[in-house]
């Protein structure tokens, strides 16, 4: 497999790479390289717009991605997908749009593993009106309280925005539960899908959720495209205004398109969306099966090996976690060692993970994180842990 991605045959700092920060953007198959090369260099037009031929195939190209994100993750109707550059775009969105509803004192609950981008967007609409964030707080082992979930809605309540799994926890969220918990109180949920969909079958029907966002360059995919799922988008006001998302324009007034074309105002990205579907074939030429037993497999073996690391903290022990392994190693920086991991050729993320608010209620400022795609092996892990005890052994 790893010879679908050349990248993987580089030194770096005279050491094999290691690549094990696919959580923040998971490597890119030739496949993917070659759907984009191949855009620019037969199809490149702009899309929705020409009569020419080659607009016309542009169109077909990204609507056909359309159809195959929709068949990707069971959305009823490609109607429902809309184009982003990424899941931060896509919450912005959603955020914009539904929360030009939103009224003083109305509250959001979020969790206290969300990612910055999950986190203040909500906090912008703050500039027209003020609402409050309630907080589904964390038991020890990184999941979520649930018991305390409950208590949090009220009248007030507008929406629920949670992510589906963890980005420095690797936690798996029982996000089918939280919407119906959320549904039983009338109020709608968004599920930050950035981490799930390139380790599980994301289901939004099965969910049930009324939005779900995520990133193309998560899911072995290029960077500059995203997708926002929507269950009503129709009874939605816009997002940007501009070219695309307009039926009529006057001086004086103007309508608009129907979801989704509504919010994918301007030119979109379309060489990276109609990239996409060739990530979505490669993830199904693995298969989700072997997905999950490789990284599974990866997971367990590198818990157990650093372990073994004198004065190493694993941070997420939730029962349902996925690829993603972070840690701390006491009287260290996370900082440090991930200058001395590089050093040996070992690329991990260290810092906040864009996650500030659980770093505080982790009583931390920083940790290595570790994460893992099917395309990793056992030498990767064994060269993570040898690194990681080197590393721990200089330092301490
Ligand atoms: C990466 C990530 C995001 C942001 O994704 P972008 O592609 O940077 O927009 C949001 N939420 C989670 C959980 C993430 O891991």
């Amino acid at each position: 497999m790893t010879d679908q991605f050349p990248i993987l045959q580089r030194q770096v700092n005279s050491h094999r790479l290691v690549y094990l920060d696919n959580a923040a953007t998971s490597l890119t198959p030739e496949a993917v390289v070659n759907a984009i090369a191949d855009f620019y260099r037969h199809h490149n037009a702009n899309v929705h717009r020409g009569v020419h031929s080659l607009s016309q195939e542009a169109t077909t190209l990204l609507e056909d991605a359309r159809r195959r994100v929709a068949a990707f993750i069971n959305a009823p109707s490609p109607r429902h997908i809309v184009f982003t550059r990424g899941t931060t775009e896509a919450i912005n969105l959603v955020a914009s749009s539904l929360g030009q509803s939103f009224e003083g004192g109305d509250e959001v609950i979020v969790t206290a593993m969300e990612h910055h981008s999950n986190i203040v967007p909500w906090q912008l609409i703050n500039s027209r009106c003020r609402v409050r964030l309630r907080v589904v707080p964390l038991l020890p082992d990184g999941s979520l309280d649930m018991d305390a979930l409950d208590s949090l809605f009220n009248d007030s309540t507008r929406l629920v925005a949670v992510t589906h799994v963890s980005n420095v926890l690797g936690t798996v969220n029982p996000v089918e539960r939280i919407t119906a918990i959320a549904h039983s109180h009338g109020v709608p949920v968004l599920v930050d899908g950035a981490q799930a969909v390139a380790h599980r079958r994301v289901d939004v029907q099965a969910i049930d959720c009324d939005f779900y966002a995520f990133s193309a360059h998560k899911m072995y995919g290029p960077m500059g495209a995203g997708v926002l799922y929507g269950k009503n988008l129709d009874k939605l006001p816009p997002y940007q205004g501009g070219g695309e998302m307009v039926d009529k324009v006057t001086m004086e007034r103007t309508t608009y398109q129907n979801a989704p074309l509504r919010f994918e105002a301007g030119t979109p990205s379309v060489a990276d969306i109609v990239a996409l579907p060739a990530a979505i074939n490669w993830i199904e030429s693995v298969s989700w099966e072997q997905i999950h037993d490789t990284e599974q497999a990866l997971l367990t073996r590198a818990t157990a090996g650093l372990e073994h690391v004198p004065g190493l903290h694993i941070l997420g022990t939730a029962p349902d976690k996925d690829a993603v392994l972070s840690f701390v190693i006491n009287g260290t920086s996370s900082y440090d060692i991930g200058v001395l991991l590089d050093q040996q050729g070992v690329a991990v993320r260290t810092g906040h993970h864009c996650a500030e608010p659980l770093m505080a209620r982790l009583g931390i400022d920083g940790c290595v994180r570790a994460s893992f795609a099917p395309y990793n092996t056992v030498d990767d892990v064994d060269a993570l842990v040898n690194a990681t005890m080197r590393a721990a052994s200089m330092l301490r």
